[in-house]
């Protein structure tokens, strides 16, 4: 039996697991061959353990975003580990099943959804692994909602697979990132003193977001790590 894999991150460290950087899952209780390796995005809970999974399974084929891409090839640069990553663009076929990419709203660019079908059971599984709804970000296109419901309405079994970070919370709305450059500008041009702002390292729009608001601003933006 060959399995095809989606992402390959890491867990980080609670803070009484002293001197453990990160856990990936035990590749001893992994019996079978992977033949595919299928990249959702580019954060580290997604695609930190992919060199282990190289180093077990070389011959597997491994598919991911553009983005996350080249963070991975800067990833198995930096390991010295040599091996060709795919753009995941288009659906790939391996007998009655296939899979497709959906662009799908993220903190990072170049985000897909997998709608996996399988034409013989008449079934598509819908996984996303982390999304939000942005109708108007000004960074990417809204997730392709349609192409969702395209391909519910061709198959008799449907299944949703969807989790993202807070998901259970009842009544939590996130805004757009395009009311968040707005309001963030705003505030930067009217502030006479410092503005001093925090955000994940990992939430690319943000930081983007944060840039765009300093530009018209000097002296600019400044680090502090
Ligand atoms: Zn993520």
């Amino acid at each position: 039996m060959k399995i095809i894999l989606i992402d390959c991150g890491i867990l980080f460290p609670y803070e009484d697991f002293f001197d453990i950087n990160y856990l990936i899952p035990d590749l001893r209780e992994v019996e079978h061959k992977i033949s595919k390796i299928i990249i959702t995005h580019g954060h580290e809970d997604h695609i930190g353990a992919i060199h282990h999974y190289i180093e077990k399974f070389p011959e597997a084929e491994i598919y991911a975003p553009l983005f996350a891409k080249k963070l991975i090839e800067n990833k198995l640069d930096y390991k010295s580990l040599s091996k060709k990553i795919k753009p995941l663009n288009n659906k790939i076929e391996f007998g009655a099943a296939a899979i497709t990419p959906i662009h799908v709203n993220h903190s990072i660019p170049d985000t897909k959804g997998l709608m996996i079908t399988h034409d013989k059971l008449d079934t598509a599984v819908l996984f996303i692994s982390d999304f939000k709804v942005d109708l108007n970000s000004p960074y990417e296109a809204p997730i392709n909602l349609d192409l969702i419901k395209d391909f519910s309405s061709k198959y008799k079994r449907r299944v949703a697979l969807l989790d993202s970070t807070n998901i259970m919370s009842k009544n939590l709305h996130t805004p757009s990132e395009g009311s968040v450059l707005k309001d963030l500008k705003e505030e930067m041009e009217t502030t006479t003193g410092t503005t001093y702002i925090t955000s994940f390292a990992s939430n690319i729009h943000r930081i983007q977001t944060i840039l765009t608001s300093c530009k018209r601003l000097k002296p600019f933006c400044y680090s502090i790590w």
